[in-house]
């Protein structure tokens, strides 16, 4: 299913363009339109989700295809020294896009601490 006013799903759907670095019937994977490394790809599956709450066992290959491949990708990206999955999810984790998405981060540099602690 997609959800015509999602854009991700029009990614997907070539609706709207993207730098396409990866596709197989599950997946696609792109550049992030505004990078926070030398490295920044979303990995997404084609089906629409809005969030990691409304996940389900169906959906299970995709994202198990996702997480199978974010290595190699990150590595041929150039990403061969370390990089970072992240899903934002909801208002707490600042998701944008309602449409599950994995961030693929990383470059020469560290990315230091995942979460600054707050200091007590
Ligand atoms: P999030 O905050 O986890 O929902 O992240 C959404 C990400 O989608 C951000 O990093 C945006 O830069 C990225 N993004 C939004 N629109 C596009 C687009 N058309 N093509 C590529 N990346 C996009
Ligand atoms: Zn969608």
């Amino acid at each position: 299913m997609q959800d015509p006013d999602c854009i991700f799903c029009k990614i997907v759907n070539g609706a709207i363009p993207s730098h396409k670095v990866f596709e197989d019937k599950d997946i696609f994977v792109f550049h992030d339109i505004r990078p926070v490394a030398p490295v920044h790809l979303l990995m997404i599956p084609k089906e629409h989700k809005a969030t990691m709450y409304d996940v389900t066992d169906d959906d299970a290959p995709a994202l198990g295809r996702i997480m199978a491949l974010a290595g190699k990708l990150a590595r041929d990206e150039g990403a061969d020294d370390g990089f970072r999955l992240i899903v934002n999810t909801g208002r707490v984790g600042l998701q944008e896009v309602q449409h599950v998405h994995v961030h693929v981060i990383g470059g020469p540099d560290s990315l230091g601490p995942m979460i600054p602690r707050k200091s007590n």
